[in-house]
């Protein structure tokens, strides 16, 4: 038991004082400032001990607790107002037993509490491990002061060291209190064990949680810092990141599939790296102005109704009534599947016979936008698929820059005249435009210049060719063949009549009462100006006579003019074509005509055969390809062997050289279908007798003298037909074709369907 003593009692708030310190403090409530005043009187010293609630202002004994420490004032020091600050130095702990009031101070009377040693090495071992704990607390940054720490490092014994620490520690008022009135001295270093390892804890985890919070502000604060820099270099050079950030604006508010994206932004981040003046600058710039061209996500909605689509489909064109029906049944297909999987359509025939025109029709019927690419000549893939941007001056390939003309995912897309696309070393183009138009890859299609994956699935394709020849098999294998053929002049006519001068008459700005045309006139165009199969030379022509008609009423003298064939030649100069009844001047020996189906149509073909005093030989000169070559030997051999019948001495052939030649322009096509011509005209060279100005044919010959048959009788006859040859002899075989050819046509010509090549010479050749 230790001694009682008396001593004013000073009650604080929310904080414990122990032995061992030294500890400032302001005092202010009349009850302190007396307990002070008092202290005078036991030799400075003070009873200390802890508010149980600190908000309290006015207390009686039973609010404090009542363990405590005897302190003894060091100095008293006076501030403004009432209050004093004072200095006090822990002397040791105390159970306060009883509280008296004196002249208004409270009086405890306290017993000192004596630390209750025990197990030494557990004590010992308590104390070595708070030690510890402690060292792992200096290696860190501790909340812990420096000057605090080596205190209780310093520190031998262990009450001192709970006193220590229960006083640095920032723990609560309850935990001190309970360190405070402890008596048992492993108890205190046990308690104080555990708040030291808390304490390290704690310290671990500030530590983990400000590292993170430093990695933030830091990787914050540098981007921040290089942004700034890069700023102030900016506009240092002269050149502000305006158009980069406008660029990112853009991009970002732009709906395009993240890949696109992030691929913009990227080349973005890389542009505003650079000076505005160094080239890849430029490059990036314009790589992004096309990303932000080309349509992403804009669609158009497809017409609700098939009828006026049809309706669209009729108002634009005349005739062509099986290829009208046959897009009505595409279209209404693609109504109902959406367009998945909708065949390709490939439209083959000559210029100007309204391929370009249909497709556009199509478009416009769909209400689809509508984009025409031509493909002719293209030898180099990057055409098609463009060049890496990393070549000077490149580009997006022509499927990429017809997207962008279109501005819609889902247009109409014409790949014109891919018969024309030619594969050398420099790629495979048609290999390319295959990716295109296959639905399972052109989803993904992959333009070298633009780098990401396109989706070209939605856009319906369509092409375009002269001829079928041509085309690769495996683009051909994936196309739905419609063809268009040449038309008639009557329908030439009708055609001029309802669209082509309406057309040209507003395309020159004429008003109807400014200009007529008769249909005489327009006849007269078709006959002595043009010579086609379609109507693009007639439109060129109508287009010459409104602009003559335009110059003429500029001067406000004429209010009309009037275009009948009597004037036409005034007003487009001579005629350059004469329809004379046939492509020979006159009956002529050794020279006959035939019919030939070139890629611009049918063309009339004339044959020259001489023969002269030689040795056999046979010489082929002019456009002549190898299928026309072995038709000629056919051809002489056939006439050979038949000599008696025909009048000719045998032995004739022996002295005599054959010189074939085929004058005419356009290379034929169907090579074959020559035979039975050279064979006349052979026929006609040896007999001398003349064939007929007014006869022309086509056929291929065998080596028994059969006629087989050919194909596109009906260009061929077209041809005649502009020409103005009335008889026309054909494999009978072909007679079933003959229905395909316009009425007005097989009016006026007088078809001679034969099976023998002898049935040719007697129709042909004068005198056989
Ligand atoms: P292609 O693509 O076959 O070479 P286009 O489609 O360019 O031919 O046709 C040439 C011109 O002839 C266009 O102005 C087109 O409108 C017109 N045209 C062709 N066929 C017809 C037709 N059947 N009806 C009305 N206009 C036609």
């Amino acid at each position: 038991m230790g001694k009682f003593e008396d001593f004013p009692l000073l009650a604080l708030r929310g904080r414990v004082l122990f032995p061992d310190t030294t500890v400032n403090f302001d005092v202010g409530r009349p009850i302190s400032i007396s307990a002070v005043k008092s202290s005078a009187e036991y030799e400075s010293r003070l009873f200390v001990c802890a508010q149980k609630q600190s908000d309290k202002e006015d207390i009686t004994d039973e609010d404090v607790y009542t363990a405590g420490t005897v302190v003894k004032i060091r100095q008293i020091t006076r501030l403004p107002g009432s209050t004093v600050r004072l200095t006090v130095e822990g002397l040791f702990r105390a159970q306060a037993r009883q509280v008296r009031k004196e002249n208004g101070t409270y009086i405890a009377t306290v017993e000192e509490i004596v630390p209750v040693r025990g197990d030494k090495s557990l004590e010992e071992a308590y104390f070595r491990t708070s030690k510890e704990i402690l060292k792992d607390i200096t290696s860190t940054d501790s909340r812990l002061s420096k000057d605090a720490l080596s205190a209780l490092d310093r520190c031998s014994d262990p009450d001192v060291f709970v006193n220590l620490a229960a006083h640095y520690l920032q723990i609560k008022t309850e935990q001190k209190q309970d360190l405070l009135q402890c008596a048992r001295t492993v108890d205190r270093l046990k308690k104080v064990d555990k708040l030291l390892n808390d304490e390290l804890e704690i310290m671990r985890l500030e530590r983990k949680i400000n590292t993170v919070v430093r990695q933030n502000i830091d990787k914050n604060q540098k981007e921040y810092y290089l942004r700034e820099q890069l700023k102030a270099i900016h506009s240092e050079l002269g050149d502000d990141g305006e158009e980069c950030d406008e660029l990112k604006e853009k991009i970002e508010g732009m709906d395009m599939p993240e890949e696109a994206k992030n691929k913009c932004l990227k080349e973005l981040s890389r542009m505003s790296r650079m000076q505005t003046s160094s080239p890849d600058y430029n490059v990036l710039r314009v790589y992004l102005d096309w990303m932000l061209d080309i349509p992403w996500s804009e669609c158009t909605e497809d017409t609700e109704v098939l009828a006026d689509a049809v309706k669209v489909l009729e108002d634009d064109h005349y005739g062509l009534e099986k290829i009208k029906e046959r897009i009505t049944e595409y279209l209404a297909v693609l109504k109902r599947t959406g367009g998945h999987n909708a065949p390709i359509l490939c439209f083959v025939g000559p210029p100007g016979v309204g391929k370009t025109s249909i497709a556009s029709s199509i478009a416009r019927a769909l209400g689809r936008n509508f984009v025409r690419m031509s493909f002719g000549g293209v030898k180099d893939e990057a055409e098609v698929r463009g060049h890496r941007k990393t070549y000077v001056g490149a580009m997006p390939g022509r499927i990429i820059s017809g997207m962008k003309k279109a501005g819609s995912i889902n247009p109409v897309f014409l790949l014109d005249e891919v018969d024309k696309i030619s594969s050398d070393m420099r790629g495979d183009p048609a290999g390319a435009l295959l990716e295109v138009l296959d639905p399972a890859q052109n989803s993904t299609f992959v333009d070298r210049y633009i780098e990401v994956p396109y989706d070209l699935s939605k856009v319906l394709f369509i092409t375009t060719a002269n001829s079928l020849d041509t085309i690769p098999v495996p683009l051909l294998d994936r196309m739905e063949i419609i063809e268009l053929t040449g038309y008639t002049p009557e329908e030439k006519r009708e055609i001029a009549k309802r669209y082509l001068v309406p057309r040209r008459r507003e395309a020159n700005g004429l008003k109807a009462s400014e200009i007529s045309i008769t249909d005489r006139a327009i006849d007269a165009i078709i006959d002595g100006y043009t010579m086609e199969a379609g109507v693009r030379g007639l439109e060129r022509k109508i287009d010459a006579v409104c602009r003559k008609a335009a110059v003429k009423l500029s001067d406000g003298k004429a209010k009309k003019l009037s275009v009948t064939d009597k004037n036409l030649e005034e007003i487009l100069g001579s005629k350059r074509y004469v329809r004379d009844g046939g492509a020979l001047k006159g009956d002529e020996v050794g020279a006959a005509t035939g019919l030939a189906w070139t890629s611009v149509g049918g063309t009339t073909l004339t044959i020259e055969v001489s023969a002269m005093q030689g040795k056999g030989d046979v010489l082929l000169t002019g456009k002549l390809g190898d299928v026309m070559k072995e038709s000629a030997r056919a051809a002489i051999s056939y006439i050979r062997s038949n000599s008696a019948s025909y009048g000719i001495d045998n032995s004739l052939f022996e002295k005599t050289d054959i010189h074939i030649h085929v004058p005419e322009g356009a290379t034929p096509k169907d090579g074959p279908s020559a035979g039975i011509t050279m064979a006349t005209a052979i026929l006609s060279a040896f007999t001398h007798k003349p064939v007929k100005k007014s006869i022309a044919m086509t056929g291929e010959i065998t080596l028994r003298g059969k006629v087989l048959p050919i194909g596109g009788l009906k260009e061929k006859a077209l041809a005649a037909y502009r020409i103005g040859i009335h008889d026309v002899i054909i494999p009978a075989e072909n007679q079933k074709d003959l229905e395909d050819i316009p009425k007005s046509v097989r009016e006026s010509i007088n078809f001679i369907p034969v099976t023998e090549v002898d049935t040719v010479f007697k129709n042909a050749i004068q005198g056989i």
